[in-house]
């Protein structure tokens, strides 16, 4: 890399000339060297494809001052270690055919020489078996000292002064704790990408964090985010790999549990971290009604797939992937959340068959048709400003399930009788929250989500059923739209219909409204259909339709869902929460809130001092 290409062949003549090598590297730097981070990628993937089994990272001020990676991998012979600063020098690629199976993390040749090209460089590198090793000192590009050295087999990689001759690049770094925190993060990526090796991380001599290498994925995660991390996670119900489908382990937040941006979303594929649209996508829609708006859910998500299958040379810095067949990606990744969340609902579930009903307290479940009287306490904190119930009266009969008068048809009761719960009622709490017992300890249900859950579940199901008895308007509706709505709904008119909306064109720009789907509201019909249009709008073509239904169920079931402070009769609860573990997705309402808490047993016995 010291010799200039061609130094002075087109002087005086064209205007064009090629780059020095150290020009050259340098420009490549600008793409594969973004940032101290980036550095640690790169020396840290070599350590990796070098077979080591411990890396030893050390920082000073952001990485700018220093970045040291020490690695116990296989080492270069003298040749090597002056060879791999060349560009395009690589021990990983032979041919162009080589590149549709890397199985390496690094394949370009690029890194070393970009990173040596921007910043005062020394190697020491030894194979185990040599009697010496080799230094190698490089200054913005130019080799200057090669000399044997005594090292421990294995490479070190000093890279000082980054950018120290690109004040440009140097501005554009951001804050030492900036900095830090991208060093960091790329760390544990690092970390938890490769759990069966050892990380040491030092920053400005004071140790991060050493872990040591780890049997198990879980373990790795232990180490690095402690046990409440863990807590936090199932683990992926996996497919195996047949029908050429892709290996998919790792753990998944429990449904609930998300996070404001993408930070603790991490999928890896082949050991690679990766940002990816697809498996964004498919995250979300395996989550579906387990993950509010605006959320993101938590992911260690390690997909397993032939070299072939997926293309990861489109990214100068291979955070990105292109998949040769995304659709089975992407079905693959759903379904294994989806797997994910039922199986952990049923060791939830589990948790509450506890048939104890014998024992229940005074006043509870097995009194049907008296009020609320859950402990007199609940009674004694009625506000006598809303004189519903007066203490000892008994309340006026409401429907288990109080609906809008054109709701009849769905009223879950009339699918499932109420079966008696194998949990434990305690009573109510601020008319909202049902306390449950359970195995595990104390469980509060907020009635609103749950009922929320249940009737969102019920719709569902008689949608997917084609069961949805459009209910007819008594007077047609006719309504207007701009033209290119009208050419859209025209073309999604099979689609509308089968949802329950009865449409049909009647002239140019005009439709016939003629039914509705029972669970939509039918007071602004107009502003229905043009919030319906612009929604399936939006939803794009990779949609199903069958999620625009879900949205516009769950979107109104919030209004028939009992509420915060209505009274609920003992059976009524029992069937609301025998409902709730009936269905699919217990934890959280359609919006992804929770609609229980558990609070443990051990949880409790720490609160009261008599555990520590
Ligand atoms: P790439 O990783 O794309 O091959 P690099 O510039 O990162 O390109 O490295 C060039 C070559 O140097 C590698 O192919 C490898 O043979 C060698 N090398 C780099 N780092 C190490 C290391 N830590 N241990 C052993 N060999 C290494
Ligand atoms: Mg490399």
């Amino acid at each position: 890399m010291t010799h200039p290409r061609n130094p002075a062949r087109f002087e005086g003549m064209g205007r064009i000339a090629l780059l020095s090598e150290t020009v050259a590297s340098q420009v490549a730097a600008g793409e594969v060297v973004e940032r101290p981070a980036s550095v640690v990628k790169e020396l840290v993937e070599n350590s990796l494809d070098a077979g080591a089994s411990r890396i030893t990272v050390a920082i000073q001020r952001g990485g700018v001052a220093l970045i040291r990676v020490t690695d116990d991998g296989s080492g270069m012979d003298r040749e090597d270690a002056l060879l791999c600063l060349e560009r395009h020098a690589t021990s990983k690629l032979r041919s162009g055919r080589d590149l549709a199976a890397i199985a390496t993390m690094g394949f370009r040749g690029e890194a070393l020489p970009s990173i040596a090209s921007v910043s005062r460089f020394r190697l020491t590198t030894r194979e185990p078996a040599a009697l010496a090793g080799t230094e190698v000192i490089v200054n913005g590009g130019k080799i200057e000292a090669v000399r044997d050295a005594g090292e421990a087999p294995g490479t070190q990689v000093e890279v000082r002064s980054l950018f120290y001759n690109l004040p440009a690049r140097r501005k554009f770094l951001r804050s030492e704790p900036t900095e830090n925190g991208h060093l960091e993060a790329m760390m544990q990526q690092l970390a938890i990408g490769n759990p069966r090796v050892g990380f040491t991380f030092v920053r400005d001599e004071r140790t991060i964090f050493q872990l040591p290498a780890a049997a198990r994925l879980e373990d790795r995660i232990r180490d690095l985010g402690g046990a409440a991390m863990l807590d936090e996670l199932i683990e992926i119900d996996g497919s195996p790999d047949d029908d050429g489908r892709p290996a998919i382990r790792g753990f998944i937040g429990k449904p609930g549990v998300s996070r404001g941006s993408r930070a603790d979303q991490r999928v890896f594929i082949n050991g690679r971290a990766v940002e990816n649209t697809t498996i964004h996508h498919a995250l979300r829609e395996g989550y579906h009604t387990a993950l509010m708006k605006g959320r993101h859910p938590v992911t260690f998500l390690f997909l397993e797939l032939p070299p072939a299958a997926v293309d990861v040379n489109v990214h100068p810095a291979k955070r990105e992937v292109r998949f040769h067949r995304p659709s089975d990606i992407h079905d693959a990744v759903v379904s294994a959340v989806r797997r994910s969340l039922e199986s952990a609902r049923a060791d939830w579930a589990r948790g509450f068959h506890q048939p104890d009903l014998a024992a229940a307290p005074t006043g509870a479940i097995a009194a049907p048709d008296t009020a609320v009287l859950f402990g007199a306490t609940d009674v004694a904190h009625l506000p006598t400003s809303v004189p519903r119930v007066a203490p000892g009266e008994v309340p006026p009969a409401r429907p288990a399930f109080p609906m809008e008068a054109p709701m009849t048809s769905v009223a879950p009761s009339e699918v499932r009788p109420p079966q008696p719960g194998p949990f434990r009622i305690l009573g109510v709490l601020h008319r909202l929250y049902v306390l449950m017992e359970g195995e595990g300890g104390l469980v509060l249900v907020d009635q609103h989500a749950a009922h929320e859950r249940v009737l969102f579940e019920e719709l569902r199901r008689r949608l997917e059923a084609g069961d949805v008895h459009a209910q007819r308007l008594l007077l047609p509706l006719t309504i207007e739209v701009g033209p290119r709505d009208a050419e859209w709904l025209c073309r999604n008119l099979a689609d509308l219909q089968r949802l329950g909306l009865g449409l049909e064109a009647f002239g140019p720009g005009t439709f016939k409204l003629e039914s509705l789907p029972p669970f939509l509201p039918v007071d602004r019909p107009q502003q229905l259909i043009r919030e319906v249009i612009e929604e399936l709008k939006a939803a794009g073509t990779d949609t199903p339709r069958m999620r625009l239904g879900e949205e516009m169920i769950a979107k109104t079931v919030c209004r028939h869902a009992v509420k915060a402070n209505d009274r609920l009769r003992g059976p009524e609860i029992e069937k609301l929460i025998a409902d709730l573990l009936a269905c699919e997705l217990p934890y959280c309402c359609p919006h992804g809130r929770p609609t229980m808490i558990q609070i443990s047993h051990a949880e409790l016995e720490k609160k009261f001092g008599r555990r520590t």
